[in-house]
């Protein structure tokens, strides 16, 4: 029945973890900080069709800021601006989890309010250096609330 599997789903946000619904960082659709916003830039912001775009400087890893597509509204494709404009103007601020965090707490916060993105990280304690935070993925709203209503 599908309130058995809603209530199922609903039931397992205190067992699983933003790191079981995150989507990878390889899969994220982001942009360079330095990039232009120019025709081309801004057709395959809207092509993508995503409204929370991940802004990271030099690597992919290193995510700086969040671009929503909204605040593209007053921006021209042929002044060419620079996106680094754009996110020192809106600075919206980033949200962080770790891996471990479970989905009855991610749901709160997102509750809670600002943004319904965060970025997960990891601790990675692996290999001969010091441990380090990594950036895994990005987590929304929509893949906690997915989980509640997937049916099986
Ligand atoms: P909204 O529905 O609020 O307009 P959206 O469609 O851009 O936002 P969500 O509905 O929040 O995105 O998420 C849908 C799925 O897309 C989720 O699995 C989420 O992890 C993923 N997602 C969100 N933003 C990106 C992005 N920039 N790159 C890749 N995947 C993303
Ligand atoms: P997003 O969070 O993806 O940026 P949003 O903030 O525009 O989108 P939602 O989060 O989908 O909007 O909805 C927030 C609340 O605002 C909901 O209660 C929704 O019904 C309401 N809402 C959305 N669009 C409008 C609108 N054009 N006029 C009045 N209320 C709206």
């Amino acid at each position: 029945k599908e309130e058995l599997n809603i209530i199922q789903g609903a039931l397992e946000l205190r067992t699983k973890t933003v790191e079981d619904v995150l989507t990878p960082l390889t899969d994220c659709f982001m942009l360079a900080l330095d990039v232009l916003l120019d025709f081309n830039t801004m057709s395959d912001i809207m092509q993508s069709g995503y409204t929370r775009i991940p802004v990271f400087e030099n690597e992919r890893s290193n995510i700086v800021d969040i671009l929503f597509v909204k605040d593209l509204a007053f921006v021209d494709p042929d002044d060419c601006t620079p996106l680094k404009t754009i996110t020192q103007f809106y600075k919206h601020p980033l949200h962080c989890v770790f891996n471990d965090t479970k989905l009855d707490a991610m749901l709160e916060e997102f509750k809670k309010g600002k943004s319904h993105l965060a970025i997960v990280q990891r601790v990675n304690n692996e290999g001969e250096g010091d441990p380090f935070y990594e950036v895994m993925g990005i987590v929304t709203l929509e893949d906690v609330i997915e989980e509640i209503i997937k049916s099986e």
